[in-house]
């Protein structure tokens, strides 16, 4: 037993060796992504459930490198908070996806607008944020091109300083959504004070909503308190039909996920979205 025990200790230095070695290759490699044109924007189609049309999308980086193969958001997004090039790759990401929402306006619908996530992080550096503002005045047909999607974190430690910049993006004609809703504080007490256009469930309540009795009623009871704080409803992570009958049921305004879509490269999604309409 001691001997096992020695030998799954070993194992567990050299995981751990294994993951620091692999973060400190990323933070150096990311500062090339870049430039290296690793970088590139999947989009997943969130449906409005009372017209069955698809006028939106989600943007969702992903990192192709050439040697770690693709590495997840979820892994490179801290590493790039961490080292400050979240402004860059943020910054990136809003220009590709504003150029991308004007040209899916005229090709597919007027009113198509492309959800952009929005690290905290990036709200300690708001240069960025000005640059983006003078471009989004100078674009013809961009109001609501986009919305931002930020966390309740944003909102809780909502300094002066964060309202008054997202007052900004509004001003800008940009939409709000308040992302991974009920994984934090779960207080609306938030929403007096900005002015938030939707509201994304969580997927981690939508995942039981079928099956765990006291998910339905939380997420019917989330969706009407939206509801009368004139937010619209976007539910995350939808997989199954069942999940959907009962979101429909209860009023959800938009459905994102899998049941749909995963999140495609650009010509995928146009040949979805084409495949979509024609329905
Ligand atoms: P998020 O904003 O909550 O994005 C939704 C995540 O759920 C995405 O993971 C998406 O692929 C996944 N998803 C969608 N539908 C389903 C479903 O039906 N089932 C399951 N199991 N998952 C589903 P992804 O693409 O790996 O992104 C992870 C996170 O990385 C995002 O979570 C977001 O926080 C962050 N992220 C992605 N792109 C960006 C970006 O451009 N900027 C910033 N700051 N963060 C980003
Ligand atoms: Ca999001
Ligand atoms: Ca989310
Ligand atoms: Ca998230």
């Amino acid at each position: 037993a001691k001997k096992l025990g020695r030998n799954q200790y070993s194992f567990y230095t050299q995981d751990m060796q294994y993951v620091a070695h692999r973060r400190s290759e990323q933070k150096r490699e990311l500062r090339n992504a870049l430039i290296n044109e690793e970088l590139e924007i999947h989009y997943q189609p969130v449906v409005d459930m009372n017209t069955g049309t698809v006028t939106k999308a989600e943007a969702l980086i992903r990192w192709r490198h050439r040697t770690m193969g693709i590495v997840s958001p979820e892994e490179f997004i801290p590493l790039a908070e961490e080292t400050g090039l979240i402004h860059e790759i943020g910054s990136w990401v809003f220009m590709e996806c504003l150029e991308q929402a004007l040209k899916w306006r005229a090709r597919f619908h007027p009113d198509f607008q492309i959800s952009v996530n929005l690290s905290p992080v990036q709200f300690k550096n708001s240069i960025y944020f000005d640059r983006w503002f003078t471009l989004l005045a100078s674009a013809a047909n961009s109001h609501n091109c986009l919305c931002v999607e930020i966390t309740e974190g944003v909102l809780l430690d909502a300094s002066e300083k964060t309202a008054a910049q997202l007052w900004r993006f509004r001003e800008a004609g940009m939409e709000m959504a308040i992302d991974d809703f009920g994984t934090g504080y779960s207080s609306l007490a938030y929403i007096k004070h900005v002015d938030v256009d939707y509201l994304k469930i969580d997927r981690t309540f939508i995942a039981n909503i079928a099956t765990d009795a006291a998910d339905y009623p939380l997420v019917e009871a989330i969706i009407m308190m939206a509801h009368k704080l004139g937010l619209k409803v976007v539910a995350e992570g939808v997989e199954t039909e069942a999940q959907l009958t009962l979101l429909a049921r209860i009023g959800c305004d938009y459905i994102q996920g899998y049941w749909y879509s995963k999140p495609l490269p650009k010509p995928a999604f146009e040949a979805w979205l084409q495949a979509h309409e024609a329905k």
